[in-house]
């Protein structure tokens, strides 16, 4: 059924584009109608988006631990479970590093907080940033069941490699754990494939609630930083992202952004990496042609450690707050503005808005005044949505880039435009 998958697509793309036109219209017709905000926009819209959101969340903990113990426990050589991690973790610090230099150097030449003329459009309460020194200590899960409760992604990780070895290491023993995990594995995928009916109407809700309450006010006072931030966003694809393809991958980057369509749509509408976790597997085994031992560890830890979007709305806003307060940042200021946005996108999750939270974070360690985040509060919802499809694509880019090095990535499916479509 080739045309199940374009269909599903299409649905998504056309309830994304119902979502915002009905979004604009509630609003031009009931401007300041308490019971339409309480009872359609806060009421049935938000509902139907959380049980789509919260749908996705219940996949992702399933499907990281079962994918991952399924991928490794066929392992026939552990140490190259070593190189992979290693190349892995270094290619993800790569990308973030080039992301946030890029938009720093471009920050600095375009000046978009000079005679900006800057108010806080809301108050912001910075949360308690991760402590750095922590972030090893914390990779191992004293509890794995209390890891996998609070949805721990790196402590899941490194449970499931750990229990994947023990099993592979098991021998003839460990043979019937194998065969019960590779079953799993089918049926969770399965599982996320029904679910994806649901990706329609979910879309239209978080959509038309989204831009019912947009404000548009705050765009217009943050033009420059808006516009700045967007475009060296496009260019890390487009530049950082189609050189690891078509070098290290060595395959076509327009046709594997064609090949993404699902997963950056979910990215967009979801705002979280995390959540989209379920799609960007599915992409890349089944339409990329990545073999699951690579993916199942190379997708989750990069929704966790890999935030290339986020790391350059770091970088912009930091010059953008420092500019408009006429404070001068020196080369060390900026230096640690790098180190300290790559460390911090390792030790949070993708979630929705959590760039803010890393903000903060960079911007005491320079010593900028946290009423900076107030300022870019107003136009952060739109740049997040914007900034989590970056954050996807770095994610699967690697996951390709390290699939080729490895030997596992299947040109076959790669070529093939109708991979992936038979599923449904
Ligand atoms: N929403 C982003 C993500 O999930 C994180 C952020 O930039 O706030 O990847």
């Amino acid at each position: 059924m080739v045309s199940g998958k374009n269909s599903l697509t299409t649905k998504v793309v056309i309830g994304m584009l119902a979502g915002i036109a009905c979004g604009f219209l509630i609003r031009w017709l009931w401007p300041d109608s308490e019971p339409v905000r309480s009872y359609l926009v806060e009421g049935v819209l938000f509902v139907l988006g959380q049980i789509f959101i919260t749908c996705l969340k219940m996949l992702v903990v399933p499907l990281i631990f079962v994918s991952l113990v399924c991928g490794t426990c066929t392992l026939q050589d552990v140490s190259s479970l070593g190189r992979l991690g290693a190349r892995t973790v270094g290619l993800y610090i790569l990308t973030t590093c080039i992301a946030i230099t890029m938009a720093i150097t471009a920050a600095l030449i375009a000046e978009p907080g000079v005679g900006a003329h800057l108010t806080s459009s809301s108050e912001f309460v910075p949360k308690e940033a991760p402590p750095l020194s922590n972030v090893l200590i914390n990779l191992f899960p004293s509890n794995p069941i209390a890891a996998m409760a609070k949805g721990n992604a790196l402590q899941i990780i490194v449970f499931a490699l750990l229990f994947g070895i023990a099993i592979a290491a098991s021998g003839r023993k460990g043979k019937p754990i194998a065969d019960f995990f590779v079953s799993m594995n089918e049926v969770v995928m399965k599982l996320v494939t029904l679910l994806m009916n649901l990706a329609p109407y979910g879309v239209f809700a978080l959509m038309a609630r989204l831009f019912y309450g947009i404000s548009f006010d705050a765009i217009l006072n943050l033009l420059q930083y808006f516009f700045l931030l967007l475009f060296v966003l496009v260019l890390q694809v487009v530049v950082t992202y189609f050189l690891i393809l078509h070098f290290v991958a060595r395959i076509n980057p327009l046709k594997f952004l064609k090949k993404m369509e699902d997963a950056l749509l979910f990215a967009f509408s979801t705002s979280s990496s995390s959540a989209t976790i379920p799609v960007s597997l599915e992409t890349v085994n089944r339409r990329l042609g990545v073999n699951n031992r690579i993916s199942s560890f190379t997708i989750p830890l990069g929704a966790t450690i890999n935030m290339d979007g986020t790391a350059m709305m770091q970088g912009v806003a930091t010059v953008f707050i420092a500019q408009a307060l006429s404070i001068d940042l020196t080369l060390m200021d900026y230096l640690s503005v790098i180190l300290t946005a790559t460390l911090a996108s390792i030790g949070t999750a993708g979630v929705p808005g959590v760039g803010l939270i890393m903000l903060a974070m960079v911007l005491q360690q320079v010593g900028l005044p946290l009423e900076g985040i107030a300022i870019i509060m107003g136009v952060d919802r739109l740049l997040d949505m914007v900034r989590t499809v970056v954050n996807v694509t770095g994610d699967c880019t690697v996951t390709c880039a390290i699939a080729q090095m490895e030997g596992e990535l299947d040109r076959s499916v790669f070529d093939d435009d109708h991979a992936g479509e038979q599923d449904e």
